[in-house]
């Protein structure tokens, strides 16, 4: 699986190069700060595309793999897996398939998008069911700043309104007090305390909800597929 931890390796790269850019926003002055962001903003639409297409090349990888695994294991002879094998690339080239819908390309553009609380840095208008909009305009990501997966029992910081998967946030101050919010672009530079960490009761509702509708859709995709 050479080809695919490859692939993988590029998709990290991406990321981290995006988020180390986003980081500079932090450290610099105003004018910097501009650059750095029309330079995302001029980007990202590439950025995100190289992710789509190589998500895309590793789905397609992982089921020609398989499907060439199961003619290996069940031709009897040599003709006969020659033929299947040259129906199964035919068939792969007619397949279309949905990368953005997918779990992985979703994880992706909220990672290459994440901003803290500010939607606007980015242009990006696909719809992101990810974020989560509240009244007011603020928009809330349903994924934890340090473990990057979708939250299970979210937490908000009452100072900045931040939210953080409980684990993860306790997991960060054990035995340590010097942590801030590592949200990029948030103003609160004291340090987290536990005394102004909150459940968001109504925030994990609706990431159960986005889960479960999420598992269903990729049930439905399934049975397409087969
Ligand atoms: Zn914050």
């Amino acid at each position: 699986m050479e080809f695919l931890s490859s692939l993988e390796d590029v998709k990290q790269t991406i990321i981290e190069n995006t988020e180390f850019i986003r980081s500079l926003e932090n450290c610099c002055d105003d004018n910097f700060r501009e650059n750095v962001q029309k330079l995302l903003n001029e980007t990202m639409k590439d950025r995100l595309k190289i992710g789509e297409d190589i998500i895309a090349l590793k789905a397609k990888h992982k089921r020609i793999d398989a499907a060439l695994q199961n003619v290996l294991n069940e031709a009897e002879t040599v003709e006969e897996a020659n033929a299947k094998c040259a129906e199964i690339l035919e068939n792969e080239e007619r397949k279309r398939t949905n990368i953005k819908q997918s779990a992985e390309y979703k994880e992706f553009k909220q990672r290459m998008t994440a901003v803290g609380g500010d939607s606007n840095a980015t242009n990006v208008n696909d719809e992101e069911v990810t974020e989560v909009v509240e009244p007011g305009g603020k928009v809330v990501s349903m994924f934890d700043p340090w473990s990057k997966k979708l939250m299970l029992n979210p937490v908000r910081n009452t100072k900045c309104g931040h939210h953080y998967e409980k684990d993860s946030v306790d997991a960060m101050l054990q035995g340590n007090s010097g942590v801030r919010c590592p949200i990029v672009g948030c103003p609160i530079k004291s340090c987290i305390s536990l005394k102004h960490l909150e459940p968001d009761i109504a925030l994990r509702e609706k990431i159960r909800a986005y889960k479960a509708q999420q598992e269903l859709a990729e049930s439905v995709s399934d049975e397409e597929e087969n």
